[in-house]
């Protein structure tokens, strides 16, 4: 997950940095980070929490002069919630400083770290971030640019970054598109987001897609294009569509939420059962839920409530605590579901946590049945790109045998997925092209766009962590 932000030249540039992250809230909730640079000196804010808690205040805003800045959002994928890895990052190189900000896991991270500490490198944190700072500044190439573009050469996986030096704002996007990033323009100042909804909030215009394997260099000559990557096709993360990303805004041309209610509507063309009411789990389910009720013709009701001064349950990294955050999150709405027929509508089904405390919650307020449908395939694969998916044994779908097994487990009288087919049409396509898929969708195909070195050293981020921990950092 993660959001990053980055813009150039504009008199604001830490105070729409700080309200661009809070736009982009909803993709890391652990920490947060702004650089500004005024082209004497740079400036490093760093805190563990939200952004409204920490960069709306007056005090902390004033010590980030300057009209350059970058920006981000932190949600955990390698390395500890510690001050230390909460990025942005930055470094003095021999071509200059540089702060970069990274949305994105690579997939061979732990394999380039080893190799950089064997000719030694000294790392300060265990982010996989700092490898890429690590192998520019170990490029023997001259320009900045080239020592840049020698670093994405060795770097896989799924990345989108917003990278500042003394004169440039520079956008990457990985060769696959895995990770969105979009550029805008504010008064005339360039923009680097991951998101378009930013650029409503702040009152920015949407100018493109960054593409696929795109550098985009920003000066004060004006905006470059570099593609330096051999060209594959574009397969954007699914999961932005079915979950990160947030309903309002744009990602390759579609509207997230309009995706998410054909997902329902989809759904319900292919899993048709008589009910009650159609009810979602909210924020998450709500979209497709809607989708459901319209083209099943059943009432959409608000079954569950939420409590919206806690943050996502599945942002909080352990275990125990994500439990603990359901009973926060949800309640019930006993006065609209008692003694009724429900479809339970939800984006997805992970650990099957979120859905088995739910269900509880709605048979103790006394629902006569649940049908739980669910608006994306079963999740089958892990992912390696950037998304806090766990251990292939841990997905519902895989340590439970069938679906049959899945709804006894959580409790539901009957329990539908969409099929990874129908995911596609609801995308505006006949079917998923098994040649060149449309978009990453590993979680429930297994088909890595980008082969998963590090994997062979250890299957999860806490088995990179022991990994990193071994080479002594
Ligand atoms: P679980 O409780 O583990 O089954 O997680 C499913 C819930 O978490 C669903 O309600 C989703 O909205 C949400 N979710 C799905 N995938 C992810 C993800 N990779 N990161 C964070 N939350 C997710």
């Amino acid at each position: 997950m993660c959001g990053i932000f980055g813009i150039f030249n504009h008199e604001d540039a830490s105070t729409i940095t700080a309200l661009s992250l809070h736009s982009l809230q909803h993709r890391g909730q652990e920490a947060c980070g702004i650089v500004t640079h005024d082209k004497k000196n740079f400036y490093l804010e760093k805190r563990l929490g939200l952004v409204g808690d920490n960069f709306t205040k007056k005090e902390v805003i004033e010590k980030l002069p300057g009209s350059y800045a970058i920006g981000h959002n932190r949600y955990a994928t390698t390395g500890e919630t510690v001050l230390r890895n909460v990025q942005p990052f930055f470094a003095d190189l021999s071509s200059g400083p540089i702060s970069i900000a990274h949305n994105g896991n690579l997939t061979n991270g732990i394999f380039l770290r080893k190799k950089l500490v064997e000719k030694g490198s000294i790392f300060q944190t265990t982010s996989d971030t700092e490898t890429i700072i690590q192998l520019i500044a170990v490029s023997k190439r001259t320009r900045f640019i080239d020592k840049l573009i020698d670093a994405l050469f060795q770097i896989q996986g799924g990345f989108a970054l917003a990278v500042m030096t003394n004169k440039k704002l520079i956008g990457v996007r990985d060769p696959y598109g895995i990770r969105p990033l979009v550029l805008g323009d504010l008064d005339g100042s360039p923009i680097l987001t991951s998101e378009t909804c930013t650029l409503d909030i702040i009152g920015a215009k949407f100018v493109r897609e960054i593409e696929n394997g795109e550098i985009v260099v920003i000066t004060d000559e004006g905006i470059k294009s570099i593609k330096p990557f051999p060209k594959v096709n574009c397969r954007p993360d699914i999961f932005e569509y079915i979950y990160f990303s947030r309903p309002d805004s744009f990602l390759n041309g579609k509207n997230v939420y309009q995706c998410r209610k054909n997902f329902g509507i989809q759904l319900a063309k292919e899993s048709k059962t008589k009910a009650d009411i159609v009810t979602a789990i909210p924020d998450s389910g709500m979209p497709a839920a809607i989708g459901y009720a319209e083209e099943s013709k059943i009432p959409f009701e608000l079954g569950l409530i939420r409590n919206h001064y806690v943050g996502r349950t599945f942002i909080e990294p352990r275990q125990q605590v994500r439990q603990f955050g359901v009973k926060l999150k949800h309640n019930a709405n006993k006065g609209c579901i008692k003694n009724k027929s429900l479809i339970l509508i939800d984006d997805s089904i992970v650990r099957g946590t979120t859905c088995l405390k739910i269900i509880k919650m709605l048979k103790d307020a006394e629902v006569k049945e649940i049908h739980m449908k669910v608006a994306s395939p079963p999740i089958t694969h892990p992912d390696y790109y950037g998304v806090d998916t766990p251990k292939q044994n841990e997905l519902l779908a895989v340590n439970k045998k069938s679906i049959e097994e899945m709804a006894k487990y959580i409790g539901v009288k009957t329990l539908s997925f969409l099929s990874v087919d129908g995911l596609y049409k609801s995308m505006g396509f006949k079917k998923r092209n098994d040649n060149l898929p449309q978009f990453a969708d590993h979680c429930f195909t297994g088909d890595y766009p980008v082969i998963p070195i590090d994997k062979t050293l250890g299957e999860s981020k806490h088995n990179q962590l022991s990994f990193l921990s071994n080479v002594n950092i």
